[in-house]
């Protein structure tokens, strides 16, 4: 990804309001990631445990989406990655659908890593503790799947129901 600014950030939420964007917290180290190697920003709030972000481009727009941590999944779990199938500390995560379905209460979720490190995970830049599978597939491979993924869920999240 490029290095993206805090005011571009905000502008891109596409399922929060003009008001919680202004509220919500950015990563307080926004110009030291390793942006070379994401496929997306992904970020818990500083100040809300119960509240993550994803930031990534969709279509060559750039696009966020607000997260929160499903109430009862207690806690990260060990179970699989939706977006990069890395088996580890993973939570459920909702995201309200944009536009008049999220108005309606409509929303999506779907297992992401609980750090929101998949673009590391996949590049082997950042490692689990014990693994408990093996990737036959290339790094390559694995960031291609890693994207298909995420805008396949980015999708389900703009999709009008
Ligand atoms: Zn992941």
């Amino acid at each position: 990804m490029i290095p993206l600014t805090e005011t571009e950030l905000r502008k891109a939420f596409v399922n929060v309001t003009k008001g919680e964007v202004g509220r919500l917290h950015l990563p307080v180290d926004l110009a030291s990631q390793p942006w070379d190697d994401l496929d997306f920003l992904g970020w818990c709030d500083p100040k809300a445990p119960q509240r993550a972000y994803l930031a990534t481009l969709h279509d060559d727009r750039l696009l966020a989406v607000a997260l929160r941590l499903s109430q009862e999944a207690r806690g990260p779990r060990r179970t699989m990655c939706s977006l990069c199938l890395t088996v580890g500390d993973v939570a459920l995560m909702v995201a309200t659908r944009a536009g008049r379905a999220g108005q309606t209460g409509n929303s999506v979720g779907t297992y992401i890593c609980a750090d929101l490190a998949c673009s590391l995970y996949v590049r082997g830049k950042r490692r689990i503790a014990t693994p408990i599978t093996y990737e036959t597939l290339s790094t390559e491979q694995r960031i291609a799947r890693l994207v298909a993924n995420l805008e396949t869920f980015v999708g389900r999240v703009l999709r009008p129901a």
